[in-house]
Parts: C-alpha cells; structure tokens; sequence
C-alpha cells in the first residue's frame, strides 16, 4: 500500500455525524483528518494527539483508553496515548493507513460510533497546541526556482542561478530547538552586520530587516539506518505528512555572515510550523505530474522514477497574511500578502527524501524538511518581504495606510494552506501564526 493511491477514505461522497464537518469549504471535511497535539486552553491538562473533523477535534488520547479496535488501528491508536506524534510516526505507513481507515469508519454518518465519540470531541476554538512532534534534525531546502531565481536577480543581475541549481537539491541544516508552534511570539534578534560604507567594524544590534519565509514542512515518519539510502521508490513511504512552516530571517545579519559556510544566526532564533499535520495518504487526490521543460536537465536517475513523473507534485494552494498594532487596533483584517503553489516548485518530496539520504545520512522519525521559501513566477506570489520589495527598495502599501519594507515590532504573519479542487471537499491545513516582539536590548 502507498500513500499515492486512493482509497474508500478519500471517496468525496463522504459525509461525517460530526456538526459542522460537511459544510463546504470547512476545511476538516472526513477526507481530511489531519493530526495535532493539544489540550483545553488555559488548563493543565496532559497534551495527547488529536484528529481534526469540522470545527472540532477528536481527542484520540482518550479513545485510546477504550481500545475501541483491533489488530494495526488498535495498534496505532494506542501509539496516541504520548503527547507527540512520534510514537505513531515511528510505527510506519502501513498503521497510519490503518488508523486512517477506522476513524474514517467510526467518523462517517451512521456509524454505531457515534454515541461513544461524541463526548471525546472538543472546539478546536477551545483548544492550545504544542509541537506536534519532537524534532531532532531540521533540514531546509531551496526548491522554488522562481525564489532561487528572484532572489538570484538581487546580486547577480546576468546569471541569477548557479550552475548547480537544476541539478542539486540545494539545502542546508537547520536548527530545530528554537521551532515553535502556531502562536510562537520571539524578541527580534540581535546581531552583527556589515560594516557600514567607509568603516571597518561591523554594526551590531536589533536585527533592521527582518523577513518571513513561506515554506512547507516534510514531516518524516519512518526514518532510514545510517548508510541506508531511501530510494525514490520509497521515499513517499516514510513520509508522515505535511504542515505550514514559517522560516523567518535576519537579512541584514544573513548577508554579512553567510559567506562562505552558509546561513546561521540569521536563521536559527525562530522557526513557526502549523499544529496541524495534513497526511500524505490525505493529500492522495491532489497529486500532479512531474515534468521539466524540454530546456532543462532532466533529473539524475535517483532523483527519478515512474512514480514521481506520473504523481511527485502535490496541488497546494498558500497564502501569507500580515497583521500589525495599528490593524489590530482599528479592528482590521489582517491583509493578504500573497498567494503562491506548493506544485510551482522545482523538486518533489519524494526527490528531497532520495537526496538527503543518497550519501547515507540517516533521517529520523520526526525530522522536520522545509521546503524554502514557495515563490510563484509572477507578481503577488511572492514567498517574502525581500523578493516584494526588491531587496528593500520598495516598501508595500497596506490597506490600512501603513507600509511595510521589513517586519517591525508586532507584526504578525499567519501562513495559510488549502487543498481544492472540483467536486472534492476544501482540505486545511489550518493557519501558522507567529508575531515580532521588541528586541531584548
Ligand atoms: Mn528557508
């Protein structure tokens, strides 16, 4: 069984018991049944993992207490009991599917279910998230060629890429303690930049362009022994699923420090990933084909496969929203940024997978991929502030009269992802929200 295939759970005539979830465009329609960790707000509860249906969650910590099924469900539910995914992430595909499979049963109208879940379900409104997982390694990527390309432009006008772009999947490792959840709030950071025109010593203090990077995060289920590669043909199989992740970046710390080993302190002080994980197996009916333009070279033989070409890219709509002091305080809605696709970029997950394990390096359960910044190729589909505004020349007017160069104390960013298409429930990924406090001076 592999993720890319469809199954009687995505059938989109489908419809739940549960209030609420067959409303259109809900977002956690029974086709979705994405994964959290969380618990009441404001209560000292144990966080346990939940599935979202409608606008609320099932509380699977607590259904794992009544063993309600047998065999791999029973299996997978009671890896639920832990306030991580990890336990269940570990089990491997195969318990997924199965887990999928019951709660879609016990989920749907008519089920004999009903009476015994309805009290396991909780407001969503009602709920405070964790981490959904426990991240060892962070890894992120670079994977829009429009971003890689935009980007590019700002420096090297004539060859905005570099020779190696078309060929390599071009990542770098990350930092995971510093990851937080939906509602992460973090001092702007501090640090050093390049010496001013004319001078010597660096400058050094609160960071003066702050930024924001849509992106997606892989979430790695089933990791690979040390010297073990995960080829292409299986890569999908080790893949949990997906979320929002918010890369945020110190510009002007980033371009004094880069060269020659690569992003650091410019990187590390902040990462926001969404509480909800959208499963790959969920994800199975929005799946494209993978091509290159006849001009490009086609990816090495590991980096490919029938499975990837016919199904490697995934249909995911995303939106970036700014919210301010001044907005919230005149009771504004946050302003939408831009709008980009998951399926714009220049590498699969499956590809990504294949490569950062091609050498042998072992990926584990719960390690976290980002994708970089998800740029589209026009205007208003920028992936963050510097391609807007043009490396800082052209700060961006906001409905409400303010503008915006870079991120300034307050501001929020919320990433949004959703799944649509005809004759399908809307699929959410939920929102990713993260806000800039005053630098600790
Ligand atoms: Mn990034």
């Amino acid at each position: 069984m592999t993720s890319t295939f469809l199954n009687d759970t995505h059938d989109p005539a489908l419809q739940s018991w549960v209030p609420g979830a067959n409303e259109a465009d809900n977002g956690f329609p029974i086709q979705n049944l994405p994964f959290a960790v969380a618990r009441r707000r404001d209560s000292q509860e144990d966080f346990r993992v939940m599935v979202g249906i409608g606008p609320y969650a099932l509380d699977l910590g607590l259904l794992a207490c009544e063993t309600p099924w047998h065999g791999k469900a029973a299996h997978a539910l009671a890896a639920c009991a832990h306030p991580a995914l990890n336990p269940l992430m570990a089990l491997g595909q195969d318990y997924w599917s199965a887990l999928r499979a019951a709660l879609s049963q016990d989920l749907r109208s008519g089920s004999s279910a009903e009476s015994r879940l309805r009290a396991l379900l909780i407001e969503r409104d009602h709920l405070e998230y964790a981490l959904p997982m426990q991240i060892g390694d962070y890894t992120d990527f670079y994977i829009s060629i429009h971003h890689a390309t935009a980007v590019g432009k700002q420096f090297r006008p004539d060859a905005p890429l570099l020779p190696n772009y078309k060929w390599v999947p071009i990542g770098y490792h990350g930092r995971a303690s510093s990851i937080g959840v939906s509602g992460q709030q973090f001092p702007r950071p501090l640090g050093q930049t390049r010496p001013p025109e004319g001078q010597d010593q660096p400058g050094f203090g609160p960071c003066q362009r702050l930024d924001f990077e849509l992106e997606m995060g892989i979430v790695i289920g089933q990791g690979n022994p040390a010297g073990h590669r995960i080829p292409i043909g299986q890569a999908q199989q080790h893949v949990f699923g997906l979320c929002l992740l918010n890369d945020w970046s110190a510009r002007d710390l980033q371009a004094w420090e880069y060269q020659p080993l690569g992003p650091f302190l410019a990187k590390n002080f902040a990462s926001t990933i969404s509480p909800w994980i959208v499963t790959l197996e969920a994800l199975a009916p929005f799946r494209r084909g993978f091509s290159r333009p006849e001009t490009d070279p086609q990816p090495l033989p590991y980096l490919q496969d029938a499975d990837n070409q016919q199904s490697g890219v995934l249909d995911v709509e995303l939106e970036v929203y700014l919210s301010t002091e001044q907005s919230r305080h005149q009771g504004q809605p946050a302003a939408l940024l831009s709008r980009s696709n998951f399926k714009e970029a220049y590498w699969t997950v499956s590809q990504l997978v294949a490569h950062h394990t091609v050498n042998g390096c072992n990926l584990q359960t719960g390690d976290l991929l980002g994708t970089g910044t998800l740029s589209g190729p026009g205007k208003g589909q920028e992936g963050s502030l510097l391609e807007m505004n043009q490396g800082g020349k052209n700060p961006i007017e906001l409905p409400w009269g303010e503008q915006r160069t870079f991120l300034l104390d307050q501001d929020e960013i919320i990433l949004k992802a959703r799944c649509r298409k005809e004759g399908y429930p809307t699929l959410s990924f939920g929102e990713c929200a993260g806000r800039v406090l005053p630098a600790l001076v």
